[in-house]
C-alpha cells in the first residue's frame, strides 16, 4: 500500500492482511489454555473480523510468570542503558517499517479513519518509543548532600512486572504510551489490550522480539477485561498496573490492588473537557476549526475530547454557524476510505449509549443544531452523525457525563470568572482549551483551569516531551509520556555508604 492513500489500494491491502490471533507469552504465540476464542467484530460492517484467543486467569498467570522469570534473569532489567536504548530504537524502526500494516490493523479493529492511523497513531507510536529509548542513557541519578563520612546514592530501579490494561480508542498508541516508559526503565510487561482491539498489540509483541527485546519481557494476553484485567490486577506477582479507560473500572482496579499486594495503579481515566472561547478570541474561523477537531476527532471516542464548548454569549451565534459549516468536512464513512473523518462507534452497545445521550439532550431541552442520528445503517456498521447541541445548561446530562461520541454541547457565559467556574464544574480534569488574544488572560485562565493539560489557542495533547494525565477523577499516580512517566515505573533506592 502506498502513502498516497488510494482507497482501492487500501481495501486491497486490508483484504490481504494477516492477523495474529493468539496470546503472546514468553516470546511465542499460544492458544488460550482453555482453547476458547471470541469474535473480534469490524465496527464498520458489524461482521466478524477474526476469532481471537479468549484467555483467562490461567493464561494471565503464565504470562506473569514468564515476565517475572525474564525480570529475575536480568536479561532486560540489567542490560546497560545504552544497550536497552539500542534495542528499543531498533524496535521503533521496525514499527515504522510496518507502519501501513499496523495502521490497517487499528483501522479494521477499532473503526478509526485510515488517514488518522497512518498520519497520527502509528507515527506517534514510533516517536513515543524513540523518545523513551533516547532518554534511557540521558538521565543522571543523584548523590545526597551528606557529611564527609558518608556517600549516599539515590538511584531508581525498575519495579519488576508491570501490567498494562489498554483502551480500545487508540489501541497501538496507548500501548506505546504505556510500554515506552515501562520497557525503557527495565521492567517486564504483561499487556491486556481492550477486548475489541487486540490485533495491533499482538503484532507489536512479535516485532519487539524481532528487535531483540528478550522473550518473556513483553507478553500480550487478549480477552475479556472483567476476567483477565481483574486477574492481572489481583495477581500477587504484578508490581504495578498502568490503566487507561473508564473511571468506573479505574475505581475497581484500586480495590483489586488493595485486596491483593498493594500494587501501584496508574490511572488515566475519562474527561468532560471544556473549550473556553473568551470574548477576545482570535480569528473565529480558526477557532471553529480547532473546536470541531477537538470534539469530533477519533469520533469523539477520546478522553481529551472537548465536548463542552463554553463560549462568550456574544460570540455564540457566529461560532455555532461556523462550526456547523466546518462540520460538513467531517465526512462519516468507511474508515478504510482516506476521505473519511468519522468512522463507526466501537461497537453496537456503545453506539446505543451515544444515541441514548443524544436522546437525553433532546428530552432535557437542549436544541439539536446538527446531526443527532445513526447513519449508514445499510453497511451494518455503528455510525453516528457529527452532532451539536445548542442552549445546553450546565446541569443537563450531556453537559456532565462523558459521552465518548461525536457530540458537542454549547454553553454560554458573560464574564471570565463565570467561564472558569463553568469549565471547572465537573468531576473530571483531564484537558482544557482556552482561546484569547491577550497573553495575560491566557496565563491567568490556563492556571485557573483544573486540568492536566491546558492548550492555549489550539487543541493539543502536547507531544512526547510533555506529561499527559488528569486532575480530579480523570486519574492519578502518574502521567503518560515525558520523563515523568519513567518515575512511576521505578522505585527510589538509597544506598548509604560509611567511608570511615
Ligand atoms: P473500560 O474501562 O471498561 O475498559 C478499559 C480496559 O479495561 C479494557 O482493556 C477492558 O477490557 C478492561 N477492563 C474492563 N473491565 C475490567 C475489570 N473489571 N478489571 C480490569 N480491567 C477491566 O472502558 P470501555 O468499556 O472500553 O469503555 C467504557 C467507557 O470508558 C467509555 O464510554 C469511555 O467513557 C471510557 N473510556 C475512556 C478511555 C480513555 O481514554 N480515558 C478509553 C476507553 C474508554
Amino acid at each position: 500500500m502506498s502513502h498516497t492513500l488510494d482507497y482501492r489500494a487500501i481495501k486491497a491491502a486490508a483484504a490481504k492482511l494477516k492477523f495474529r490471533t493468539k496470546a503472546f507469552i514468553d516470546g511465542k504465540y499460544v492458544d488460550a489454555r482453555s482453547g476458547k476464542t471470541y469474535d473480534s467484530i469490524n465496527p464498520a460492517t458489524g461482521q466478524r473480523l477474526t476469532p481471537i484467543a479468549a484467555c483467562d486467569e490461567t493464561d494471565v498467570g503464565a504470562a506473569v510468570r514468564a515476565a517475572r522469570r525474564a525480570f529475575n534473569d536480568g536479561i532486560w532489567a540489567k542490560r546497560s542503558p545504552a544497550e536497552r536504548k539500542r534495542i528499543l530504537l531498533k524496535f521503533a524502526d521496525l514499527l515504522e517499517a510496518h507502519l501501513e500494516e499496523l495502521a490497517l490493523l487499528d483501522c479494521l479493529d477499532a473503526g478509526k479513519p485510515i488517514t488518522d492511523c497512518i498520519t497520527i497513531d502509528v507515527p506517534d507510536t514510533v516517536r513515543c518509543f524513540r523518545w523513551h529509548a533516547e532518554a534511557i542513557d540521558k538521565e543522571y541519578e543523584r548523590v545526597s548532600p551528606t557529611g564527609p563520612d558518608n556517600v549516599a546514592l539515590i538511584v531508581r530501579e525498575p519495579l519488576g512486572v508491570v501490567g498494562a490494561i489498554l483502551p480500545w480508542n487508540f489501541p497501538i498508541q496507548m500501548a506505546a504510551w504505556k510500554l515506552g516508559p515501562i520497557l525503557a526503565t527495565g521492567n517486564s510487561a504483561v499487556v491486556k489490550p481492550a477486548r475489541q482491539t487486540s490485533l495491533s498489540a499482538l503484532r507489536l509483541a512479535e516485532l519487539a522480539v524481532e528487535a531483540g527485546i528478550p522473550e518473556g519481557v513483553l507478553n500480550v494476553v487478549p480477552g475479556n477485561g472483567a476476567i483477565i484485567g481483574a486477574a492481572l490486577c489481583r495477581d500477587m506477582g504484578v508490581d504495578a498496573v498502568a490503566f487507561t479507560g473508564s473511571t468506573e473500572i479505574g475505581r475497581q482496579l484500586l480495590r483489586y490492588s488493595a485486596e491483593s499486594n498493594l500494587k501501584r495503579v496508574v490511572l488515566e481515566l475519562g474527561g468532560k473537557n471544556p473549550q473556553v472561547v473568551l470574548a477576545d478570541a482570535p480569528d473565529l474561523d480558526y477557532v471553529a476549526r480547532q473546536a470541531v477537531n477537538c470534539v469530533f476527532w477519533n469520533m469523539g471516542e477520546n478522553c481529551s475530547s472537548g465536548s463542552r464548548l463554553i463560549v462568550h454569549r456574544e460570540l455564540k451565534d457566529k461560532m455555532l454557524e461556523k462550526m456547523i459549516e466546518v462540520s460538513k468536512e467531517w465526512i462519516v464513512g468507511d474508515p478504510l476510505n482516506p476521505a473519511t473523518k468519522i468512522g463507526p462507534m466501537i461497537e453496537e452497545s456503545h453506539m446505543n449509549k451515544v444515541l441514548g445521550y443524544i436522546a437525553s439532550g433532546r428530552a432535557e431541552g437542549a436544541r439539536l443544531a446538527l446531526g443527532g442520528n445513526r447513519t449508514l445503517q445499510k453497511t451494518g456498521g455503528f455510525f453516528v452523525e457529527a452532532t451539536i447541541f445548542d442552549n445546553v445548561k450546565a446541569e443537563m446530562t450531556i453537559a456532565r457525563e462523558e459521552i465518548f461520541g461525536p457530540v458537542l454541547s454549547v454553553l454560554t457565559f458573560t464574564t471570565e470568572e463565570e467561564a472558569v467556574a463553568m469549565a471547572n464544574d465537573t468531576s473530571y480534569g483531564l484537558t482544557a482549551s482556552v482561546y484569547t488574544k491577550d497573553v495575560a488572560t491566557a496565563h491567568r485562565v490556563a492556571r485557573a483551569l483544573r486540568a492536566g493539560t491546558v492548550s492555549v489557542n489550539c487543541f493539543s495533547e502536547g507531544d512526547a516531551t510533555t506529561p499527559f494525565g488528569g486532575f480530579k477523577q480523570s486519574g492519578f499516580f502518574g502521567r503518560d509520556k515525558s520523563i515523568f512517566a519513567h518515575h512511576q515505573y521505578t522505585e527510589l533506592k538509597t544506598v548509604w555508604l560509611q567511608l570511615t
